[in-house]
């Protein structure tokens, strides 16, 4: 039987909503958020029930929504029910995300008992006004205190998100927000260029903000770059940095294209060759998995692709790593890709010229200017 190896778990709360934000998260009392805490534990039963795959993780991730919300004692339940669920003997890396605003030395102190080996703190600015007008809960300062009171707890491996072109940020504002992060000595950087999600506010009142051109957004991208690159982090992906043996294990599987397991709703999977997403309902979630386990919960988009669909999908993202693709070891040991290697070859090599894309000593691999366009390159090739 194949086995799942990377675990993620979405918690789907918030207390308000980022202006930015698309993802999926609700509102609700602590009373829910308790109840919540052991639910992804019973679709976790539930899955390995099934007789899909096995289920034994090296990395778990835990993201949001909120995942501080849950407190000490949601975070202690959700980690004890999983591991009362399936053996976590060969856990290499755990993740949490945390807001800023929810932190105390306890939070970390308890998470470092849990196992837990990486905090991802939702920064996304230095400027306290930047961070007020993006709906944020949190400012500067509890940044910065939160770094410092999960490196007192031990943690060897405290990151940050920020999000580039944010609405009436400068160039200067920019790069202070970079140097701040770089002087807290990080392990791990994400720089997100900002998009305007469908159903996030800043989609709904454009107006009120000023949403930066495309050539400026570039230009934080780059700045971010030359920035974080002068102080020895390395694009290991198109929206992460990480000081070398830091980069995210769970991001990299995903990214490698190897199969991984979401829990929670609006979570998504891909397993053997299927692929689905958890409906994005947390009060049906809690319906079904809050109190024990009962039938499956409702799905959305859930596929079959076919081997070569599956073949492609697993190996074309790896252009988002500076890795690229191994030419002998991605495509041509690969019976289901032998077919399409030569049109991929001739596409990429046409790409070279115009530096788009460089060989590697085993294969291609995007540029600067191709991480830029790596999109259209990614249409070009399916
Ligand atoms: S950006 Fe994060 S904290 Fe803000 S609403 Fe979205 S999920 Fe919640």
């Amino acid at each position: 039987m194949n086995a799942v190896e990377h675990l993620y778990i979405h918690i789907p709360f918030c207390l308000g909503k980022c202006v930015y934000c698309g993802f999926y998260s609700v509102t609700a009392d602590t009373g829910t958020r308790v109840r919540y805490a052991a639910s992804p534990a019973r679709e976790l039963r539930s899955f390995v029930e099934s007789g899909m795959a096995d289920v034994r993780p090296r990395t778990l991730y835990v993201g949001g929504g909120t995942p501080s919300l849950l407190g000490c004692d949601g975070l202690t339940a959700l980690f004890s029910s999983i591991r009362n669920t399936v053996s976590l003997d060969r856990l290499e890396e755990a993740t949490v995300e945390i807001n800023p605003a929810d932190t105390t030395p306890l939070l970390f102190q308890a998470l470092r008992g849990l196992g837990v080996t990486r905090i991802s703190l939702g920064a996304q600015s230095f400027s306290d006004d930047t961070l007020r007008r993006i709906g944020r809960r949190h400012n500067a300062q509890q940044i910065r205190e939160a770094v410092r009171d999960a490196r007192a707890a031990g943690f060897p491996d405290v990151g940050i998100d920020l999000i580039a072109g944010l609405p009436s940020v400068s160039m200067r504002e920019w790069r202070e927000t970079l140097d701040e992060a770089i002087s807290l000595s990080l392990q791990h950087l994400s720089v997100y260029a900002l998009s305007v999600e469908p159903e996030s506010v800043l989609a709904r009142s454009q107006e009120r903000f000023s949403i930066p051109t495309d050539e400026a957004m570039l230009d934080a991208l780059s700045e971010a770059e030359n920035v974080l690159s002068e102080s020895g982090f390395l694009r290991y992906e198109i929206s992460n940095y990480a000081l070398q043996g830091f980069e995210c294990r769970h991001n990299l599987a995903v990214w490698r294209g190897e199969d991984y397991l979401g829990l929670g709703p609006a979570a998504a999977s891909r397993v053997a060759r299927f692929r689905w997403t958890n409906a994005r309902d947390a009060d049906t979630y809690l319906d079904r998995w809050g109190e024990a386990a009962a039938t499956n919960f409702p799905t959305e988009n859930r596929e079959e692709l076919s081997p070569v669909e599956d073949a492609i999908e697993r190996v074309i993202f790896r252009f988002r790593l500076a890795e690229g693709i191994d030419w002998k070891r991605d495509l041509v040991a690969n019976p289901l890709l032998q077919e399409i290697a030569p049109r991929w070859e001739k596409v990429l090599v046409s790409l070279v010229p115009h530096g788009i894309v460089r060989r590697t000593p085993t294969g291609f691999a995007l540029t600067r200017r191709g991480r830029e366009v790596c999109d259209a390159v990614l249409a070009e090739l399916r």
